[in-house]
């Protein structure tokens, strides 16, 4: 699915939540939304900001924007229950293009990586009574860097 298309379609959902929970509908918060979705995933709220900062949107309203996405199940954290050397990592829920992420559960460092074998896989797989369009897969682990951390305090 195109980045364009994503967008399309979660902007709907946030006009859908703004709506529902009586907010007030902002331009600046439809330019984050579009941020967020023209970024690479995983993305960080200092991306978005860098982003934004060029179209002249603060700080504040890109990480507000962020909590209101957050809580319209727009996007979602992949490491906030890790994130505690690095900083938050999100990515939009509606995305609809096969993909996979390394997710440190020592640091919550965030890396993608291509999930062609797991494609292979999953999508070509035959599922009774289903058919698949796309997945997300999340492989946990450890990080070289903690590896090595580890390794050093034994010593
Ligand atoms: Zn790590």
């Amino acid at each position: 699915m195109k980045k364009e298309d994503t967008y399309t379609i979660v902007k709907g959902v946030l006009d859908a939540y703004v709506t529902a929970n009586h907010l007030r509908h902002t331009v600046e918060r439809e330019h984050v939304l579009r941020l967020c979705c023209q970024a690479d995933t995983p993305f960080s709220m200092d991306t978005i900001v860098e982003l934004a900062q060029k179209e002249f949107i603060s700080r504040s309203t890109v990480y507000n924007t962020i909590q209101l996405l957050l809580k319209a199940k727009i996007v979602h954290s992949l490491n906030k229950q890790y994130e505690s050397r690095c900083k938050p990592q999100y990515e939009i829920v509606y995305n609809h293009n096969n993909h996979a992420q390394l997710i440190c559960t020592k640091c919550g460092r965030v890396s993608e990586f291509k999930p062609k074998i797991a494609e292979n896989v999953i999508i070509s797989r035959k599922y009774s009574n289903f058919t698949p369009h796309h997945f997300s897969l999340y492989v946990y682990g450890e990080c070289k860097i903690c590896r090595r951390l580890v390794g050093k305090n034994i010593k």
